[in-house]
């Protein structure tokens, strides 16, 4: 008969479950937050030092978060979290961007549904609908950050729309009226027709589309150089609707040309036999070959700098194109496409507009709002651009000007909101100036000064910032900030008073921005100026201006906060975009960047590195992940995912997520399991530890380095999967199975089983901090699963500061070595029980053959013990040649044989011992030593 020793073994035990259940825990987690008021406690903890602002870059309120607007929050929670834990200040106001056009759109797809008509809805109706439409949606975004154990002032964010916001973005624009920087000019804006409005490089996109290109005849009338004379100037274009507004052409003075003379036209050609093209040399043979040239040839060559002086005559023919376009020399004409010469329509791109200004031409009006030629356009009046390019080439045909033309495939930009082209059109509009002031230099120095992470964001925004054309920050929409601007009707100048602007600040701060459309002007001229003399400016702001005025709004005048930020975090389409406007602001108000270091991440892919769409059906939705696995799945993803590059997520990718955050709280369980009832008094100092204990706080210590290091960094990746590692080979598979025996078997207090219990509660200290701000639930679960309490919380800890003596080097250099040596034992044990000759490796004994120096360096090591064998024996003897070796290994050797003696019924080692206490048969020494004879007896 055997005796059942279980209830004599420190078996462990916890009520920290192995089943996770995060999606129903998780909420009651953040009930309990709420309750015990985390985010207040945290605050008057850090109060007094040293802060951390984390600018929060607004995400627009116009749908659910998806899983790329998830990770942006979840990395600037597990910044804030790690510097408030590193001893700072981490005060983080989160914000919404709300006007602008897609929630207009928006409001008006569903008035167009209802069959209304916008505009016989009053403006300040149309607005409020717009803000509703917004609020609503802040709601529920703000609830999924929640729901994401975001750490933020949620009681008070910070909206672009609130009218304390609006009345500051008033005076930050009439900083630049006053400045002089806000000026009004007629300049080719990007216009969309469909909805209207001018539009910022940052709200097109760029599609590829299939353009009517055409090469047209500018037949010469005064030739700048006699070789040219009687020939036609053959220019390309993709846009054949701009040649109405043609007011020049455009060669590169060093590009070489040469006149040909057509031969034979082939059939179906409109090139004439005799007649004579001047062409770029490098582009000819393939004009010949589109416009069906048979044959012609050179009569003769020049570089462009000799066709200076050349005047031509319009292509189109009639009363309204008796024009002379001349020939400009100009650095942006190419030979890589088309003709080598550009046409140039001042009033459509902003190279044809600077050429134009530079040469004193004339910027035709053509086109209206609604994208149709105005009236006064002869042959096209009231026709769509979009379908005038057949009309516009049956006139040049029929003028004898249209030499060929082609389908063209190029990259064209489009509305991101209607998906529509985008045309460029000459409008009059509000600019900021970029060179008023100083702005440009005044920006390329404050990026210089700036630290961007990574540093190729450097590069990209310096290069847009060198390029750029003044700010055109007028929008003819309505959702927005008013530009709060007067301009008087007989000098046509913008009314510069700053008491002006101090009155429409202080009524926008009162009622709103409503109050600008709705007000008597008179209210905000003063008794001094008749309103009769001023026209009141009806457009409103672009909302990167709103954006860009954020830390104005945000981080001055309120003691949370700081000017400038420490930091501004959002993806790497921002250098275009908030990065780029909150700059200028900045710059142009302030003289310096509002941010210290701007870091940037990549977008979410799906598994395979696709972007995701709805039509793929490859998108992932977090709040998807959060029902079926929990919110700490996703943070645990973005923990150990290196953001600063594009990143994927997939079901495969979940799975391993869901296996790695297993391998985590199972290292938090069995810690918990084998520390219940652990006393103070149990503890032992650090050089009284075994050594294997030494070099695990060996290892703690080089983690808390890695840890500083990635909380100045950012690199979260780096650290987390590191401590993945930790957790799952030196930990489970390595210290706590060695220890095993230890603290099941040993007397309760036993110095190895003290030392391990020591350990181990380092070492739960350490992980549950340093997890802390990734698996914010599963960390605070774990904490109290220890230390109970009513209105503790993990998340109220610094991260621990750990004594310098714990690390060692040397130390933790011999036990690289033992280890490798630990590997071949267990590698001959894996042998032995696949060939069933053990079964656990504690029936085994092993002889382990080494070189004089391994057995130097592992004198007094208990390879028994580590290897978790019943014995081991040294020796510097030769090998067997059936000796098991592993090729990455050498230098070492195992035999691995069945143990003699008997199994103890308690530990199940195997040993010559057991039995040898009178009265207990079937013990080890050591575990009678715990039961005690007269137990082992009964
Ligand atoms: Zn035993």
């Amino acid at each position: 008969m055997t005796t059942d020793y279980k209830s004599t073994l420190f078996l462990p035990r916890t009520g920290f479950p192995m089943k996770a259940g995060l999606p129903k825990r998780e909420p009651e987690w953040l009930e309990r937050w709420e309750r015990i008021g985390l985010w207040d406690r945290l605050r008057a903890d850090a109060k007094g030092r040293e802060k951390f602002i984390l600018h929060d870059g607004p995400p627009y309120a116009n749908g659910p978060i998806h899983i790329g607007t998830a990770m942006n929050k979840i990395v600037k929670d597990l910044i804030n979290r790690t510097q408030q834990m590193s001893g700072r200040d981490a005060h983080y106001i989160p914000g919404w961007d709300c006007h602008g056009l897609p929630i207009e759109w928006q409001i008006e797809q569903d008035y167009r549904k209802k069959g209304k008509d916008k505009d016989a809805v009053p403006v300040d109706q149309f607005r409020r609908e717009c803000r509703a439409y917004a609020d609503h949606w802040i709601g529920v975004q703000m609830a999924d950050f929640k729901r994401l154990a975001v750490l933020a002032a949620w009681d008070r964010p910070y909206l672009t729309m609130s009218f304390a916001a609006e009345a500051q973005i008033v005076r930050e624009i009439g900083k630049f009226l006053m400045n002089g920087g806000l000026y009004k000019g007629a300049k080719p804006v990007m216009w969309s027709p469909v909805e209207k409005t001018a539009l910022a490089e940052a709200e097109v996109e760029y599609k590829d589309i299939t353009s009517p290109a055409i090469f047209v005849r500018f037949p010469v009338v005064k030739a700048g150089n006699p070789a040219i004379e009687g020939a036609a100037i053959v220019i390309w274009t993709t846009t054949p609707w701009t040649i109405p507004g043609n007011r020049a052409v455009a060669y590169g003075p060093d590009i070489e040309y040469a006149v040909y003379e057509v031969r034979a036209a082939g059939e179906g050609s409109s090139a004439r036999p005799g007649e004579r093209l001047v062409v770029a040399v490098d582009l000819a043979a393939a004009v010949a070959e589109k416009a069906g040239v048979g044959e012609w040839t050179e009569v003769a060559r020049l570089r462009g700098a000799a066709l200076a002086g050349t005047l031509t005559r319009h292509p189109l023919s009639g009363e309204h194109y008796r024009i002379e376009p001349p020939l400009y020399p100009a650095d942006f004409v190419a030979t890589d496409q088309g003709s080598g010469f550009v046409h140039i329509a001042p009033g459509h791109g902003a190279d044809d507009f600077e050429l134009g200004r530079e040469h004193g031409l004339e910027v035709p009006e053509t086109v209206g709002e609604d994208g149709c030629f105005f009236e006064h356009v002869a042959l096209f009046a009231g026709q769509h651009v979009y379908k005038a390019n057949p009309a516009v080439k049956a006139a040049l045909s029929e003028a004898g000007t249209l030499l060929a033309s082609e389908n063209y495939v190029h990259s064209y930009p489009h509305s991101w909101r209607s998906k529509k082209p985008v045309i460029f059109r000459n409008t009059p509009q509000w600019f900021i100036g970029m060179e008023t002031n100083g702005l440009r230099d005044k920006a390329l120095a404050a990026i210089d000064a700036t630290r961007w992470v990574p540093k190729s964001g450097y590069n990209r925004i310096r290069a847009m910032v060198e390029n750029r054309p003044d700010w055109c920050v007028s929008r003819q929409r309505a959702w927005g900030v008013p530009i709060a601007v007067f301009v008087d009707k007989a000098t046509g100048e913008p009314l510069r008073d700053q008491a002006v602007i101090d009155r429409v600040a202080a009524a926008v701060e009162a009622g709103g921005a409503d109050v600008w459309f709705t007000a008597d002007p008179a209210d905000f001229l003063g008794p001094d100026r008749d309103p009769a003399d001023y026209e009141q400016v009806q457009d409103i702001l672009d909302v990167w201006f709103d954006s860009g005025s954020t830390h104005a709004f945000v981080l001055e005048g309120d003691d949370t906060q700081s000017w400038p930020a420490d930091l501004y975090l959002e993806g790497s389409d921002q250098h275009r975009g908030w990065f780029h406007s909150s700059l200028l602001e900045a710059c142009g108000t302030r003289g310096r960047a509002p941010y210290r270091t701007v870091l940037t991440h990549g977008f979410v892919m799906d598994g395979e590195g696709r972007k995701m769409s709805k039509s793929l059906g490859n998108t992932i939705a977090p709040q998807q992940i959060i029902k079926d696995s929990g919110a700490d799945i996703i943070r645990l993803w973005v923990a150990m995912t290196d953001y600063t590059e594009d990143t994927r997520i997939g079901p495969e990718i979940l799975k391993g997520q869901i296996d790695a955050y297993r391998r985590l709280r199972n290292t938090l369980r069995y810690m918990l399991g084998n520390l219940e009832d652990f006393d103070e008094a149990e503890r032992l100092d650090a050089p009284a530890l075994p050594e294997l204990e030494r070099w695990v706080l060996h290892r703690l210590t080089e983690f808390d380095s890695l840890l500083k290091h990635t909380v100045e960094n950012f690199d979260f990746h780096v650290f987390y999967n590191a401590l993945h590692g930790f957790c799952a080979t030196d930990l489970s598979a390595f210290y706590f199975d060695v220890r095993k025996d230890s603290l099941y078997c040993d007397p309760r207090d036993a110095t190895r089983r003290r030392a391990a219990r020591t350990v181990l509660d380092h070492v739960f200290h350490c992980l549950t901090a340093w997890l802390a701000p990734v698996l914010a639930f599963t960390a605070e679960e774990a904490w109290l699963a220890r230390f109970p309490s009513d209105d503790d919380s993990v998340h109220l800890r610094q991260f621990p500061e750990l004594p310098s003596a714990w690390r060692d080097d040397a130390l933790a250099e011999r036990w690289q070595r033992i280890r490798a040596v630990r590997r071949v034992i267990t590698g001959a044990l894996e042998v032995e029980r696949r060939e069933k000759r053990i079964g656990s490796s504690l029936q085994a004994t092993v002889r382990v053959f080494v070189g004089a120096d391994d057995a130097a360096l592992l004198d007094g090591v208990d390879l028994a013990e580590l290897a978790i064998t019943s014995d081991a024996a040294l020796t510097t003897e030769a090998a067997p040649g059936d000796a098991f070796t592993l090729e990455d290994e050498p230098g070492v050797a195992v035999v691995a044989t069945l143990a003699g003696g008997e199994k103890c019924a308690r530990c199940w080692r195997v040993l010559d011992e057991v039995g040898a206490v009178a009265g207990s048969p079937d013990l080890c020494a050591r575990c009678v030593d715990v039961v005690g004879p007269k137990r082992a007896a009964e």
